[in-house]
């Protein structure tokens, strides 16, 4: 079997499919579940993330897979609810048989492409082993969590979103957007790799307009930014409200349903459309943001005008980092991805060469 890019991805979208098929069963049918499951999701987005180096090095990729392999069996032990009739080594093997598909058929291919000669940027290799880590962590928690219905994890993750949304931003920008959040994980993940066109390139009108970052940033005499943003109604409130009204800590539908109907819009939306229109963080966070300190730097005199950093492919939030002088641009998660596409040595950096400061000086910003 030959892997070429197209199949290379088909097989994680097909066991990405065949997890979601097996896991809607243990819950809704066999009201029973292994937590090896939760693994699989991570592995694929490891991979999937991980595209670049794994193209063209198949057996390398099949190894990541004996994961959720070993989580199964390590993890036989403990189902997430007991039902009726739930059979430990029957979940155990459902599990198995799961992770084991994407390891034999990488296992058997033969690679068609030269893996990437490109080197990646130190700092995006760093980015994308801390994302698959925290992604994981985050699927073996809210397993716990939710399922087996146990309250220190949610007290993690309480303090968790009290560091990330109130503290970090300040220092870090919206790094959490770019580098712990799950939903952007698997947004990227997703996006990245599965570069089929989305149905739904624009959304109605009356939501495209009510984006956060807009509701946030009201510039004087803008009046026909939105007060409130109306997706924050739409989306978050009521999830909230469901939450603490109806206490659905331990009910195992809840996670299922909100995992996979982020994965159900990553493969409607376009990329960070999510993050953009629905994330009720996204606004504080693109505002703390801008006193960032970690910040990226554009070395003007550099720059060869490519206009590569702000492709689709690079930017998740489509900025065009050159325009924005000395400010932080609101959506900016710090991926570093722009910084990696960029052909121009020492354009894109973190640190500003002296003759942009006197010219960002010169424009009456602060360099
Ligand atoms: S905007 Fe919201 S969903 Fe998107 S990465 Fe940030 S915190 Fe996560
Ligand atoms: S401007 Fe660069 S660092 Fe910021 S989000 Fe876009 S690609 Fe990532
Ligand atoms: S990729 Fe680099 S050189 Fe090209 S336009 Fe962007 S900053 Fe300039």
């Amino acid at each position: 079997m030959e892997i070429t890019k197209q199949r290379f991805i088909n097989i994680h979208k097909y066991a990405l499919f065949a997890g979601i098929a097996f896991y809607l069963y243990s819950i809704f049918v066999s009201k029973s579940l292994q937590f090896g499951i939760f693994f699989v999701l991570a592995v694929s987005c490891f991979n999937l993330l991980q595209l670049r180096f794994f193209q063209g090095r198949p057996r390398l990729a099949a190894h990541t897979w004996l994961v959720p392999a070993l989580v199964a069996i390590f993890t036989s032990s403990v189902l997430m609810e007991k039902g009726p009739g739930a059979s430990k080594p029957l979940y155990t093997a459902i599990t198995l048989i799961i992770s084991l598909i994407p390891l034999l058929l990488l296992a058997t291919g033969k690679a068609v492409e030269k893996a990437s000669q490109r080197p990646r940027l130190e700092v995006v290799n760093f980015r994308i082993i801390v994302q698959t880590l925290v992604f994981t962590l985050y699927l073996a928690v809210s397993a716990n969590t939710w399922i087996l219905g146990t309250k220190h994890e949610l007290l993690f993750w309480g303090m968790f979103h009290v560091f990330t949304v109130a503290i970090f931003p300040f220092l870090f920008g919206r790094v959490l957007c770019g580098w712990l959040c799950p939903n952007a994980t698997l947004q990227d993940a997703l996006h990245k790799n599965l570069t089929y066109k989305r149905p739904i390139s624009r959304l109605p009108r009356a939501i495209e307009e009510q984006s956060h970052t807009t509701a946030m940033y009201l510039r004087e005499g803008d009046k026909s930014a939105p007060f409130f943003p109306f997706t924050l109604l739409l989306a978050w409130f009521p999830m909230f409200f469901t939450e603490t009204v109806f206490d659905l800590t331990t009910v195992p539908w809840y996670p299922t349903v909100f995992l996979y109907g982020l994965l159900i819009c990553s493969f409607l939306l376009p990329w960070r459309k999510l993050c953009t229109h629905f994330c009720w963080l996204s606004s504080y966070r693109g505002l703390a943001g801008q006193a960032s300190l970690w910040r990226i730097r554009y070395n003007k005199s550099n720059c060869k005008d490519c206009k590569v950093c702000f492709a689709e492919a690079a930017c998740p939030f489509y900025i065009d980092i050159r325009n924005q002088d000395n400010e932080m641009p609101a959506t900016c998660c710090l991926c570093f991805s722009c910084m990696e596409a960029c052909p121009a040595e020492g354009c894109l950096t973190f640190r500003r060469a002296k003759e942009e400061k006197e010219r960002i000086r010169a424009i009456g910003k602060t360099a």
